[in-house]
């Protein structure tokens, strides 16, 4: 199937760029394939949204109903001590961490109403269809160009076999392909190896999210309040931080976010978050309410300095699969938004000047001279200060936002990919985490069926291992199998029988979030995506 552009992922990058592209001329033929079973079912984000973005999109977004109902009403921002927290005076908190003008939002709502947005502009959208493989042109005008992509086959059993649901997977090709997978896309990867866009980049940094939908108590729920901490259950030399931030009907969404540089192979992300819950700050608004999802997701978090090269010939990146997103601010939705839109316009400039298949140079050219670029180099330095401890990094970012704006005359680098990072299991000291009590905190598995994930039991494994002794030899001996740690779904067991200890992947209850991929020490884990439909089906995470 032909098209002029060819999206590949539905978040508010992809959907962005297909309304943009409409918007700029009815003409153009834009079709958009999403690999969960419906628009936003694998979209997980805080989320305070920044409107800037979309009020670009849409200037009359209210009247058209998209769901920006909570205006933020209250910023609080505590550091926590084991029993005590300590709220940082409002006056004393950097631009980045105030939200007046901002909305509490489920960007999955978001992303339903973007993708009906989209569909009434004539955007054909594909849901429950994965891209599986980028396409080149082998010949023609112009060798080596992305050409499109090819979705997976459906009805592939576990040996490999074609069974009697056999569908091939179709070809989409276009004069353009947008990649907008999210956070540590699949294919984004291997365009960055293959085109060398990460050739003077940083390496990319990342965070892991977890988050719980709650039903709060009415008299425990203020709509509008966002809460952010940091400090305990996390060592001081550990980056993270949490969030509860009230939407509307009594809800609140409550999150944990973990720096994937972290060292000590014995952490536990989600457990770190189970035991968040628990401080009494945060207990109080939990107690008689109700965990109503459980979901997970990384985070882009390298900012300007780890961003690679947005263009090759045929395509480009946009959101957090190039990595737009503002880690001072947690905020990524509205700089996908932007990025989607500039990369549109950059793509009709070419088709309406009978171009295709080169590079949308165009594209970058904006970006600097976008808002985006200037919030972007202003928090340059968040991540980095962080990187260096709790207590250095806040004065240093205090420093770096109050007193010079986020314009200091110098820029930090990241040093490490966050697989680098992880001490041996004999340098390190190990965590006691605490039962879960079913009322406030859960165990993971429990937690999984919060989730709604599903996968068809008989496909192909969809995460695979380069060697299959590594994760003995190598992972369990000198870091205690981290995997069993870091995966937020309880994927990877080690499990000892007859023959001694082997590492098995219950691969069925993924959702998606690519810590494997980024975490694990020896990058043997291989991540591909599943039949289209997969995994999580968050309802409005
Ligand atoms: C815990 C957490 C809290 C956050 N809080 C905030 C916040 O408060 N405010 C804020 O603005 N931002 C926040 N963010 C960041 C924000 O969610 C992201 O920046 C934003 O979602 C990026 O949009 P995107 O379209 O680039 O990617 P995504 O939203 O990740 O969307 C990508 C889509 O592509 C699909 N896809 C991926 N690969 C393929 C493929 N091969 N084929 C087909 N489809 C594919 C995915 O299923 C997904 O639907 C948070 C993120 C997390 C994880
Ligand atoms: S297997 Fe990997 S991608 Fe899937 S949930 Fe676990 S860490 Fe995330």
């Amino acid at each position: 199937m032909q098209y002029d552009v060819v999206v590949v992922g539905g978040g508010p990058a992809g959907l962005a760029a297909a309304i943009r592209l409409k918007q700029l001329s009815p003409e153009h033929a834009v079709c958009l394939i999403e690999k969960g079973s419906e628009i936003g079912a694998h979209i997980l984000s805080g989320a305070v949204m920044d409107p800037r973005a979309i009020a670009e999109l849409f200037p009359d977004w209210k009247d058209r109903g998209a769901p920006l109902n909570v205006p933020v009403s209250e910023d609080r921002f505590l550091f926590l001590r084991e029993k005590s927290a300590f709220k940082t005076p409002n006056f004393l908190l950097p631009a980045c961490f105030q939200n007046h003008g901002n909305y509490v939002i489920s960007l999955g709502q978001v992303a339903r109403w973007l993708g009906s947005m989209a569909e009434a502009l004539g955007v054909e959208i594909f849901p429950g269809f994965a891209g599986a493989e980028v396409l080149y042109h082998s010949a023609g005008k112009t060798p080596g160009a992305v050409r499109g992509v090819a979705t997976g086959d459906m009805g592939v059993n576990r040996q490999g076999e074609r069974s009697d649901a056999f569908q091939p997977g179709i070809e989409l090709h276009a004069k353009y392909t947008f990649f907008a997978e999210g956070c540590r896309g699949n294919l984004g990867q291997q365009l960055e190896a293959k085109f060398d866009l990460r050739k003077g980049a940083d390496p990319q940094v990342y965070g892991l999210g977890l988050k719980e939908l709650w039903d709060l108590k009415p008299a425990k729920h203020q709509p509008g309040l966002v809460l952010h901490t940091a400090g305990w259950p996390l060592e001081s030399d550990t980056y993270g931080g949490s969030f509860l931030y009230h939407l509307d009907n009594n809800q609140a969404a409550v999150g944990f976010v973990v720096g994937l540089g972290y060292s000590n192979p014995y952490l536990s992300p989600y457990e770190e978050f189970q035991r968040y819950k628990t401080h009494p700050a945060i207990r109080s608004f939990l107690e008689g309410g109700k965990r109503i999802a459980y979901g997970a997701r990384a985070i882009t978090a390298g900012g300007l300095q780890s961003l690679p090269e947005l263009v090759f010939p045929g395509g480009c990146l946009i959101g957090d699969d190039a990595g737009f997103l503002n880690a001072s601010r947690i905020k990524g939705s509205h700089c996908a938004i932007k990025s989607g839109m500039l990369a549109a316009e950059a793509a009709h400039a070419a088709l309406t000047a009978g171009r295709s298949g080169d590079a949308l140079t165009a594209y970058p050219e904006a970006f600097r001279q976008s808002w985006l670029f200037d919030e972007l180099y202003r928090a340059r330095n968040f991540k980095p200060w962080m990187a260096k401890g709790l207590t250095t990094g806040s004065l240093m970012v205090g420093i770096d936002q109050m007193v010079f704006g986020g314009k200091a005359p110098w820029t930090l680098h990241h040093d490490h990919a966050d697989h680098e990072t992880l001490k041996k299991k004999t340098a390190a000291q190990t965590i006691a985490y605490a039962k879960p009590d079913g009322v406030i905190s859960f165990d993971r598995l429990t937690n999984l069926s919060f989730s709604g994930t599903n996968h068809g039991e008989d496909q192909p494994a969809h995460l695979t291992l380069k060697d299959a002794a590594v994760p003995v030899n190598v992972n369990l001996e000198l870091y205690d199998a981290p995997e069993q740690r870091y995966c937020p779904a309880g994927v990877y067991e080690i499990l000892h029988d007859t023959s001694g200890p082997r590492l098995q992947i219950n691969a069925q209850n993924c959702v998606h979030c690519k810590t494997c991929d980024i975490k694990d020490p020896t990058q043997n884990i291989v991540w591909v995506t599943p039949e289209g439909g997969g995994g999580p089906n968050y309802p409005n995470m």
